[in-house]
């Protein structure tokens, strides 16, 4: 999200200027003016997360008022359970995310968090209380071993250590000549995209928050990749409130409840097996994706086969 406002070596220099002490990656949106126009209200408490339910109530959005984006979705998230938010590029899944954040304010209608409506508590108290996982996740320009820990500043190396090794990272890393201490980004080690991942998910086990929101964009790994991040997302939502926006389909199957979006509506919901049962958009886009895993399987015998 970040990349999409500033290049990458302005973020590294608001970093180094970001005062010692910060712990949590959301507080740095805030610096950079993402949504600058989302303040909070006078003497807002804190948000009291008991149980970690999440409620969209007939909620709307637009960023630009001649084009709405959310069309009055609602939906929740019970205590501990997985929602899964599946549609076509475009829907408005990303977007559901960013407001669960507070980066805008809804437009119609509101989102709660153990019915407290999000505007009405600080916006950091919001922030820790949600683990994000982003689609494209942005490292400092430091070493592993620190943009792991920034989840948890106080965190020990064996803390450190075990995080990476439950996100599936631990063993690459042992194969860095420098290890936990190698340096990423810029000036120093460039991982690829599943692996950022990783990393951005042993920092989320870490900060162990009570509510998930994984934005999973998996579709551009291969399939081995994919099968051990989800291995790790697994992990991390076990007990946990989690949001989880698919881009395939085959990580939702055991989801409490998919929410299929569609043009800012919701289409149709419920489980994998209720859905394909409806013979709708779900189980169209299921039966493409199979196709398409089908073909990639089979592309790569016939390489393997060269
Ligand atoms: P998805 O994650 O389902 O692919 P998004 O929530 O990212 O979809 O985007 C939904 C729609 O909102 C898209 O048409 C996108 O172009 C538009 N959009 C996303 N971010 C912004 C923005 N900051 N300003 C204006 N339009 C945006
Ligand atoms: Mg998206």
């Amino acid at each position: 999200l970040i990349q999409l406002f500033m290049p990458l070596n302005f973020i590294g220099t608001v970093y180094r200027e970001i005062k010692q002490g910060l712990t949590d990656i959301e507080e740095m949106f805030n610096l950079l003016g993402v949504a600058p126009e989302i303040v909070d209200k006078p003497d807002a408490p804190d948000l009291d997360v008991a149980a970690g339910a999440i409620r969209f109530e007939n909620v709307s959005f637009h960023y630009d008022p001649d084009r709405p984006i959310l069309k009055n979705i609602s939906f929740e998230v019970p205590p501990g359970k997985t929602v899964a938010i599946v549609g076509p590029s475009g829907a408005g899944k990303s977007t559901i995310s960013r407001l669960l954040f507070r980066f805008y304010d809804v437009t119609g209608g509101a989102i709660r968090i153990d019915d407290q409506d999000l505007r009405d508590v600080r916006q950091t108290s919001l922030r820790a209380a949600i683990g994000m996982v982003p689609q494209d996740t942005v490292l400092f320009n430091d070493t592993i071993s620190y943009n792991i820990r920034y989840g948890r500043a106080d965190a020990t190396d064996e803390e450190v250590y075990e995080a990476a090794r439950m996100a599936q990272i631990a063993g690459f890393i042992e194969t860095l000549p420098r290890g936990f201490d190698s340096e990423v980004g810029e000036r120093g080690l460039k991982l690829s995209g599943g692996e950022k991942q990783r990393v951005a998910i042993a920092r989320t086990i870490l900060k162990a928050p009570p509510i998930l929101v994984l934005d999973e964009a998996t579709s551009a790994l291969d399939t081995h990749t994919e099968r051990e991040i989800q291995a790790a997302l697994d992990t991390v939502s076990r007990g946990r409130t989690s949001l989880v926006i698919a881009h395939r389909l085959s990580t939702v199957v055991g989801a409490d409840e998919i929410v299929v979006l569609e043009a800012g509506e919701i289409a149709e919901r419920g489980t994998h097996g209720a859905l394909l049962d409806k013979n709708g958009l779900y189980a169209s886009m299921w039966e493409r994706q199979r196709e398409a895993d089908e073909a990639e399987e089979r592309l790569r015998i016939a390489q393997e086969e060269e």
